[in-house]
């Protein structure tokens, strides 16, 4: 008799401390639970062009800007969800956004973007692009931002000085330019033309990879700073 009391006390002790293990494995979790990661930022990344609309043409090598956009915004993709942050894709492939039975397809393309940002509850937009210019000495990465929106204009400040600091050929100011994909809505975005295909020597380093990483990497350091990350 005795020895089933002893044995009960055991019991209870032993079932009580499995109550006390679980409910601070609980605690535990619901601790993890709840600092479980917030993003740190949500960004919109848009590769320019797609489909029918190819862009801008590799001068020698015949690539589209289509392709080259979309090569680029996948890297910077990578780079951000490095970092913690939350990735919409206006595209993820090399079709365009516009409806096959639309009649204006670039007002059709233009207002799926304008529909993927405003649903995003993005803090920024990015919309990456190639340039080309009939002169064919023109070269250097250059940010273009909406006037109106003072936010754009500081994060695409914050951009063109970080590529200035690291990638040659790079301009030092950023530019005001009327594009759609930055005034369509009040977040503010910064649209990067990374280099030009007209210029040969700017096609050959676009399409290296390494290149592609650096210069990448320096848009992505221009907006955490921005974000004063
Ligand atoms: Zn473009």
């Amino acid at each position: 008799m005795k020895f089933l009391v002893v044995k009960k006390r055991v019991l209870s002790a032993v079932l009580l401390c499995v109550i006390l293990i679980c409910s601070v494995v609980g605690v535990c979790y619901a601790v993890q639970a709840e600092a479980s990661p917030k993003p740190l930022r949500t960004i919109v990344i848009d590769a320019g062009h797609g489909g029918r609309d190819g862009g801008a043409v590799g001068k020698a090598s015949g690539i589209t800007e289509n392709e080259l956009n979309l090569q680029y915004a996948e890297t910077i993709k990578t780079i951000c969800e490095g970092l913690g942050m939350r990735v919409v894709m206006t595209r993820s492939d090399l079709s365009g956004l516009y409806s096959p039975v639309a009649d204006n397809k670039k007002r059709s393309d233009m207002e799926a973007r304008q529909k993927i940002i405003e649903e995003s509850g993005a803090d920024v937009v990015l919309s990456v692009h190639m340039n080309a210019f009939p002169l064919t000495s023109s070269r250097g990465a250059q940010v273009f931002f909406d006037s109106k929106n003072q936010g754009g204009k500081e994060l695409a400040q914050s951009i063109q000085t970080s590529l200035h600091d690291s990638i040659a050929y790079a301009k030092s100011s950023a530019s005001d330019g009327d594009l759609y994909i930055l005034n369509c809505t009040q977040i503010p975005g910064a649209l990067v033309e990374f280099g030009f295909l007209s210029n040969l020597e700017e096609e050959e380093l676009l399409l290296d990879e390494s290149y592609r990483q650096d210069i990448c990497y320096a848009v992505v350091c221009g907006i955490l700073d921005y974000f004063r990350l």
